[in-house]
């Protein structure tokens, strides 16, 4: 077999894997670096999203869903179950079956493609050389007319807070734990803290969150971000806003913690400490010092709008470039950069990116923040509804959370969708669809929204920007 590709890329993430199989899809001799070690000491693809993020928390999130509604939804239906228990061996063990299955399945797609997987850690050399180390040590050089960086991101570390993997975890050791905690810290109310914080407070343990800001998610719409903190407080999560963590000593198994907030320093003790503070691009050994390709001040690779890095077929997506750190994001910039290559009009849109926290209630939203609009100086008019009059929600016992709808004040398109509560991880794609449409409020007040169902509450909101809500007052 020739060493000579028409695209290598480094990286198995959703980004890169999803680039190497279109670029295959579109005739072009592909092959595909990755340097993931799963669970079983093999290489493991599809990055951090299917070993460690995305799948296995949305699958300890569901398994710990089904065991908090027992005691928290299911008495309401006149169900009650006694001595409920959760085995914790299968519940960890369900979710490494979960990644074992969806990871084993991109070999087999990559097979299915005439993907070529090489396992070892990507160098790209000048002149769109690679050269792979394997984990042996040996060394490798391949070569391809172009080459995709998909390196993906890792966790940010604390100086102060260094992970250990026992008693300082990041999202990685989050997901395998396998005696319930006592006590939970977790620093960062963001996506990641706040989803393996809900996994854990439903087991019983006792979640703190530290965030350092003064607002509570606040790149949410600050709506959802009410509804949503006053639920997880109901669950019994505790949300410390404005406080700081600024050391973290690990003491005969626990972990002290100090943090500052406007009154001063506080101590709180935890067994485990979970560290979410945010995750940043992976290039360490990714570039020869020659290769011309540069990193901007967060040392994320630097592209133009279509993903090129300026150096001749050199190309870089998913987390490792601007743009929000979402797997579907990377995926969708890793089909159009394939089809730019094979000469096709790939297409991003970063505008309509949708975003979903699998939190319970769940959060999902695209486009514009109001207040994002407030301080561009759009106007805009807004039409909300809530899920307490959706019948498809009162019968589910989950009628919490709305649907809030912002359009343009004069032309009625689309500008933002933002929703809190039951499913609204799926219904936010009606909304994703209208917008990159360039629809406006009323072409979705206009479809016919099957009864019933959730998704009424989408169709009432975008009622409700006109004023004309039929199932609340206006
Ligand atoms: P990655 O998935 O990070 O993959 C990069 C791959 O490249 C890795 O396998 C890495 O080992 C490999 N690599 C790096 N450098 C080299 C090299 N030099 N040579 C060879 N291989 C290399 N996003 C969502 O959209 N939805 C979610 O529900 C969601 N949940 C998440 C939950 C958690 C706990 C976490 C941590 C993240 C979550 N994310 C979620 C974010 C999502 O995982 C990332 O946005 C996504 O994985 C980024 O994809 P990527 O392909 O760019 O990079
Ligand atoms: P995200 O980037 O969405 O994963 O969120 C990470 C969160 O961690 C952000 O909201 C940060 O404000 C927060 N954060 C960062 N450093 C600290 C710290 N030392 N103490 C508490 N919160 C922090």
């Amino acid at each position: 077999m020739s060493d000579k590709f028409d695209v290598i890329v480094i990286g198995a993430g959703p980004a890169g894997y999803v680039a190497a199989i279109r670029a295959a899809q579109l005739g072009l001799k592909t092959a595909c670096v990755d340097a993931f070690v799963g669970k079983d000491g093999k290489q493991a693809l599809g990055g951090t999203c299917l070993n460690v993020g995305c799948i296995p928390s949305k699958a300890l999130l569901d398994s710990s869903k089904q065991y908090f509604n027992l005691s928290h939804n299911l008495p309401a239906h006149g169900i009650s179950v006694e001595n409920a228990k959760v085995d914790m061996a299968t519940f960890i063990g369900r979710k490494d079956k979960i990644v074992k299955q969806f990871t084993g399945g991109i070999g087999q797609l990559f097979k299915a493609n005439k993907v070529t997987p090489f396992f070892g850690k990507g160098k790209l050399l000048k002149g769109n050389n690679v050269e792979i180390t394997g984990n042996d040590g040996s060394k490798q050089t391949i070569s391809a007319t172009n080459v995709i960086l998909a390196s993906g991101s890792v966790p940010i570390e604390l100086p102060f807070a260094k992970f250990d993997g026992k008693n300082i975890i990041d999202n990685a050791g989050a997901l395998d734990i396998n005696e319930v905690p006592k006590r939970l810290g977790v620093i960062g109310a963001g996506v990641i803290g706040l989803e393996l914080g809900s996994v854990w407070n439903r087991l019983g343990a006792e979640v703190t969150i530290l965030e350092a800001l003064p607002d509570f998610l606040s790149v949410a719409d600050a709506d959802v971000a009410k509804v949503a903190k006053k639920e997880f407080e109901k669950q019994g999560l505790t949300i410390k806003l404005g406080a700081k963590l600024t050391k973290a000593e690990v003491k005969k198994n626990e972990v002290a913690l100090t943090y500052e907030d406007k009154d001063g320093a506080h101590e709180l003790t935890v067994d485990k400490l979970l560290v979410a503070v945010g995750r940043r691009a992976y290039t360490e050994g990714l570039l020869a010092d020659d290769t011309g390709v540069k990193l901007d001040e967060r040392g994320r690779i630097v592209v133009d709008e279509h993903n090129h890095t300026g150096v001749d077929g050199v190309w870089a997506i998913g987390d490792a470039v601007r743009g929000p750190m979402l797997a579907h994001k990377g995926s969708e910039e890793g089909v159009a950069v394939a089809e730019w290559i094979a000469g096709k009009a790939g297409h991003v849109n970063l505008e309509t990116v949708p975003w979903v926290i699998y939190t319970e209630p769940e959060i999902a939203w695209a486009g514009k923040t109001e207040k994002e609009l407030k301080d561009a100086g759009i106007p805009y008019k807004i039409g909300s509804f809530p899920f307490a009059a959706i019948g498809r929600a009162v019968a589910m016992n989950e009628a919490i959370g709305q649907v809030k709808v912002i359009a343009h004040a004069e032309t009625d398109r689309l500008l933002g969708v933002h929703m809190v509560g039951p499913g609204v991880s799926e219904l936010i794609a009606e909304a994703v669809v209208a917008m990159e449409f360039k629809g406006s409020a009323e072409d979705l007040a206009r479809i016919v929204h099957a009864h019933p169902t959730l998704s009424e509450a989408v169709h009432e909101a975008a009622l409700s920007v006109d004023k004309r809500a039929i199932h609340k007052g206006n």
